[in-house]
């Protein structure tokens, strides 16, 4: 629970051992978390391929949990969604984000992860612009991370949602690109800026061909429908080399550095050695 890298975790262990109870138990829980400010953000590192240099970062919210220590975010993200807490812990995250990249004072892109649920909220655009105003963060600078499923119902209503955020300047990214539903036929239809490779197709690279052709062919993809590509989950130099071969754009994965606490990125920013 100490490595602020993110290596050890703690277990959210509720006390009752029925699950609907306990995720009763887990959902107040995170409601307090909330209030009480036990939510911290860290930071990964995204550097350019080319160059090696960080161009940005990922915003990922752990629970600073008192007794538990860092809980990640798969443990609470869920019952957050279902509850509506996302909505609230996702405003916070997007102000603390923000606020850090505008801190920063550097020409970064922050990428900050938006879910189904927060997606769907009526005022997804309207949160989105205040927490711009409030922090002073220039929107160009502000990539929103969501995945395919936030593509799939209603497609009129998701449209107008995608192009409400698009004309607030900032950048969509497509989220675990490739894992979820196979007709491409949205990437004409969504203004998307980003394709983030998903880990599962970066984690088999270096060996099967068959997982390099695919990732090759998102990364002409992304370059026929001007987007850029990030490929996450980086664990070695032989995906980096591959994926630089490729032309991919972006990398980032534990090879360069695990999420870190806001107080370690502005030290790999102060390095920002090129590999
Ligand atoms: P994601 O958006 O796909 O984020 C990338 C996840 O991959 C992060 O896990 C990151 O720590 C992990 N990762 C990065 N590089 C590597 C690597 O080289 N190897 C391996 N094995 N893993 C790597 P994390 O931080 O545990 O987050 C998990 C998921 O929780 C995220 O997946 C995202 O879906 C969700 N999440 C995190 N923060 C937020 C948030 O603020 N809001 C929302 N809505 N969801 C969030
Ligand atoms: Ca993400
Ligand atoms: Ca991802
Ligand atoms: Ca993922």
């Amino acid at each position: 629970a100490k490595d602020a890298g993110g290596g050890t975790y703690a277990t959210y262990h509720p006390s009752m051992h029925d699950a609907l109870a306990s995720r009763i138990e887990l959902a107040t829980d995170l409601r307090l978390a909330l209030e009480r400010d036990e939510f911290v953000v860290h930071y990964q590192p995204n550097v350019d391929l080319r160059t090696g240099e960080i161009t940005g970062f990922e915003a990922l919210v752990r629970w600073n949990h008192p007794t538990r220590g860092m809980v990640p975010p798969l443990e609470f993200i869920g019952v957050a969604e279902s509850t509506g807490l996302i909505v609230p812990l996702g405003r916070w995250v997007l102000t603390e984000a923000c606020r850090q990249a505008v801190a920063w004072n550097r020409p970064l892109k922050m990428a900050v992860n938006v879910s189904v649920r927060q997606f769907e909220d009526d005022d997804l655009t309207g949160m989105v612009a205040a927490v711009l105003t409030e922090t002073g963060m220039p929107p160009q600078q502000l990539c929103l991370e969501m995945t395919e499923s936030v593509l799939l119902t209603d497609t009129d209503e998701n449209l107008s949602r995608i192009l409400g955020l698009k004309a607030l300047g900032v950048l969509l990214a497509m989220d675990d690109f490739g894992t979820g539903y196979s007709s491409l036929a949205y990437l004409r239809r969504f203004p998307m800026d980003v394709l983030k490779i998903d880990r599962s197709f970066v984690d088999r690279l270096g060996g099967e061909t068959e997982d390099e052709a695919l990732v090759r062919t998102i990364v002409r993809l992304g370059q026929r429908f001007g987007m850029s590509t990030v490929a996450e989950g980086i664990e070695n130099e032989t995906q980096l080399a591959v994926l630089q071969e490729m032309g991919c754009d972006t990398a980032q994965g534990y090879l360069l550095s695990r999420p870190v606490p806001a107080a370690d990125a502005t030290a790999l920013l102060e390095r920002n050695t090129p590999f």
